[in-house]
């Protein structure tokens, strides 16, 4: 028999209600005790378990369920504790609350730990922090915890358990670790507690046991073949059957040695690489290993194609027979939202395209009955009703927009430059904008109050009218354009009030995307974000932001910038079609926004900033793919921005600075000012700009935009002292370091104001 499994379900409680973010924000607030929250993941932990379980799949996940986040839990569990949050008289979860987000209270002030996403995916981990007198300690057993809990409810569960060497190599070198110190150095002293754990879990009747070790799809596992051979030889003989489970790319060469190592199953990702199967199939053919197959995917929303997860299960099956096969989500479906059956507002003719996590459940489940030669009848009508549905879906498709298909078909390199190099344009621009030295501007939002967001959400219930919330936002407009005159601003912006979010406000304006109501997907601790969804060819059906920018800048002398978010960030924040690449939805996007800057230049905008904050974390997990990435994510950016004049300044911005590995893709995006994160990082980013020889603008951040803190005069200036060390003056912009929409107006107005002194300053001494 071909069994089913599902790798993690989303924690965030029944989608419409979303209890246990609710109940996570009420215990912070106060509102509720412990034992209430504990009670809130309790409940939402059965209902989980029973629903994955009543959509007839075999191995049902628990263990991955979080308050905040599942690295955290490890971090927790395994005693790896940093310093500043010990000793501070705060209870165990307190103290774990702490670590992911900080504490100010009763005379506490900690900060948060550091988060990083998560494989490129858009959740974000707390990265574990150790060093050589990290104190490993098994403070309680959540795998064995959650296993009883199950079992209490009837429910054989297959534990989920993070691996101690992703545990390891995820993790970072804390501030008191000596220099050059590893965390993996750490593995023979973590490997013990490893086989405490696991071995607790045999006992209390645990059969499998899923380790996840993603870092296996990295390049750079390619060295830790020691390390893995280590563990498994030492944990295997004690812990329940082990799945070692790799998900969001391939195995590569690094199946040379995973497929000796001594554990029972193994689980590959065929949804983002089905191109593996076969070598793997070739590898583990000789072992008695058992294969889980990923064939519905944990990343998107789309049904699955049961035809050709079918092919690929049959494929493995000849070679392994039935019994060494699990049909299986490619990843944890933490992903991707609960249910579609919490969305009212899709057609049922889009709803139909659509599976979001229990919806998935039953994919498996379906897919391995019918592998298993299932004669149920019901199996027998979802593949035929999976048949029609994705037939449908590509006859949609077919209809598709064919003016934007062929528009993209005959883009041509001379659409990708601008009509003059960066040396002649800077001549130009200058003359046009009139700027002076050291131009101050900010990087597009100003505070999205309470009033603005109350505008908003009674506009959407309709207390008020299309033409009312307008005014509104033109008087919010007014207002934040005298605020950056009173204050002395060079280049100024309109402020975003009009956007609900960077990328939906696009979405919603274009063609092609649809929105959910309940389709929240978990991007850190209680924060949930709502993707649009891109189901067809993008278009824009109109000017988008011109009649904004527009207003903004008949209020004023002084030139307003254009503010738009860039095609890759669309396109990576939202969830993907399934049915073509993104490159090609990268350039639709980049084509419809192509014509909203060259729209804002002939309303006399003089320039435009179109954000590019995701860029980086679209690269590709392997390395030997990130060359045709960054190929059609650097030409969108240039096909969306060299439309115009030499007259306009293009800017863009990213929230980080840690490009020195792709500079060169910087570089060919030609935009004549980049503003980066630069006020956290040291100057070593400024080393690179100059190291390249890079002589377009350059805007590095000189404030920290994420904490309410106001940066003094003088340490403005000093950062522009040392970034002046570095940097010729003429290519330098004085900005903070990301957008305002977050901060208050108080702060915000203090720190530009010292701001535009140290500019001040600095045009006087250099
Ligand atoms: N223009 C956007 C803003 O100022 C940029 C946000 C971002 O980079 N994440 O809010
Ligand atoms: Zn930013």
């Amino acid at each position: 028999m071909v069994s089913s499994s599902v790798l993690g379900f989303p924690r965030i409680g029944e989608s419409a209600n979303r209890e246990v973010k609710k109940a996570v924000e009420a215990y912070w607030a106060g509102k509720i005790s412990a034992d209430d929250l504990t009670k809130a993941a309790a409940d939402v932990k059965k209902a989980s378990w029973e629903s994955v379980k009543a959509h007839g799949v075999d191995y049902v996940p628990s263990g991955e369920f979080s308050l905040y986040d599942h690295v955290l839990d490890h971090s927790a569990a395994f005693n790896v504790i940093p310093k500043r949050y010990q000793g501070l008289g705060l209870s165990p979860l307190d103290v774990y609350f702490a670590m992911g987000r900080g504490r100010q209270s009763e005379g506490v002030d900690v900060p948060a730990s550091e988060m990083k996403k998560w494989f490129d995916s858009n959740y974000h981990f707390v990265v574990p922090e150790f060093s050589d007198e990290t104190d490993f300690k098994l403070n309680f057993n959540k795998a064995v915890e959650e296993f009883k809990e199950a079992q209490s409810h009837g429910i054989n569960t297959r534990p989920v358990v993070l691996g101690p060497v992703s545990f390891l190599v995820l993790g970072k070198a804390s501030k008191e670790a000596k220099p050059g110190f590893q965390p993996i150095s750490l593995l023979p002293k973590l490997l013990p507690l490893y086989k405490t754990l696991l071995a607790d879990l045999k006992a209390a009747g645990a059969e499998w046991v899923q380790v996840d070790e993603p870092v296996l799809v990295l390049d750079s596992a390619a060295g830790l073949e020691k390390e893995f051979t280590t563990a498994y030889t030492e944990l295997s003989p004690v812990a329940p059957k082990i799945l070692l489970t790799t998900y969001f790319s391939r195995l590569d060469s690094n199946l040379n040695y995973v497929a000796k190592l001594p554990v029972a199953g193994l689980h590959i990702d065929l949804d983002r690489a089905p191109g593996q199967l076969d070598e793997v199939l070739a590898a583990i053919k000789p072992t008695n290993v058992i294969l889980s197959l990923g064939v519905v995917s944990g990343r998107n929303i789309w049904k699955t194609d049961f035809d050709v997860a079918i092919k690929l299960g049959q494929k493995a099956i000849d070679t392994l027979g039935t019994d060494r096969v699990i049909v299986a989500t490619s990843s944890s479906l933490l992903h991707t939202p609960v249910t579609l059956a919490s969305e009212n507002k899709l057609t049922e003719a889009q709803k139909d395209w659509f599976a979001f996590a229990l919806e998935k459940a039953a994919e498996v489940s379906t897919i391995a009955s019918v592998l298993s030669g299932s004669q149920d009848p019901a199996v027998a009508a979802a593949l035929e009703a999976n048949k029609v549905s994705i037939a449908k879906r590509r006859d949609f498709e077919k209809n598709s927009d064919d003016t934007v298909r062929k528009r993209v078909a005959s883009i041509t390199p001379d659409q990708l430059e601008r009509q003059s190099p960066f040396s002649v344009r800077k001549d130009i621009q200058a003359k046009h904008l009139n700027l002076p030295k050291f131009p101050t501007t900010t990087i597009g939002s100003f505070p999205q109050t309470k009033e603005i967001r109350q505008a908003r959400a009674k506009l959407n219930k309709k207390e008020i009218t299309e033409a009312e919330y307008e005014a509104f936002i033109k008087k919010e407009i007014e207002s934040v354009v005298r605020f950056q005159e009173r204050i002395g601003l060079d280049l100024l912006v309109h402020g975003e009030p009009e956007r609900n979010d960077m990328v939906q406000y696009f979405g919603e304006l274009l063609n092609g995307f649809v929105f959910t109501q309940n389709a929240w997907v978990q991007s850190y601790g209680s924060r949930y974000v709502r993707p649009p969804i891109i189901v067809s060819d993008v278009s824009r059906p109109g000017p988008i932001t011109v009649k904004w920018s527009s207003y903004a800048q008949s209020l004023t002398k002084l030139p307003m910038k254009g503010m738009l978010t860039g095609p890759v960030t669309i396109l990576n924040w939202s969830f993907p079609r399934a049915d073509v690449s993104r490159e090609l939805q990268s350039k639709q996007l980049a084509l419809a926004l192509r014509d909203e800057v060259i729209d804002l230049e002939k309303a006399g905008i003089s320039a435009v900033q179109v954000d590019e904050p995701a860029i980086r974390e679209g690269l590709p997990l392997r390395r030997a793919d990130w060359d045709g990435y960054l190929k059609w994510a650097v030409d969108s950016f240039k096909l969306a921005t060299a439309g115009v004049t030499d007259n306009l300044q293009t800017h863009s911005h990213f929230c980080y600075s840690d490009f020195d590995d792709i500079f060169p893709s910087i570089q060919r995006l030609d935009a004549d000012v980049i503003s980066i994160e630069a006020s956290k990082a040291d100057m070593k980013l400024l080393n690179t700009f100059k190291q390249y020889g890079y002589s377009n603008q350059i805007g590095p951040g000189v404030y920290d935009i994420h904490s309410p803190r106001v940066p003094g005069g003088q340490e403005i200036k000093d950062r522009l002292k040392s970034m002046l060390d570095i940097l010729p003056d003429s290519l330098l912009f004085v900005n903070p370091d990301c957008g305002l929409k977050t901060r208050g107006w108080k702060e915000t107005e203090s720190s530009l104001v010292n701001l535009v002194e140290a500019a001040k300053w600095a045009r006087q001494n250099y």
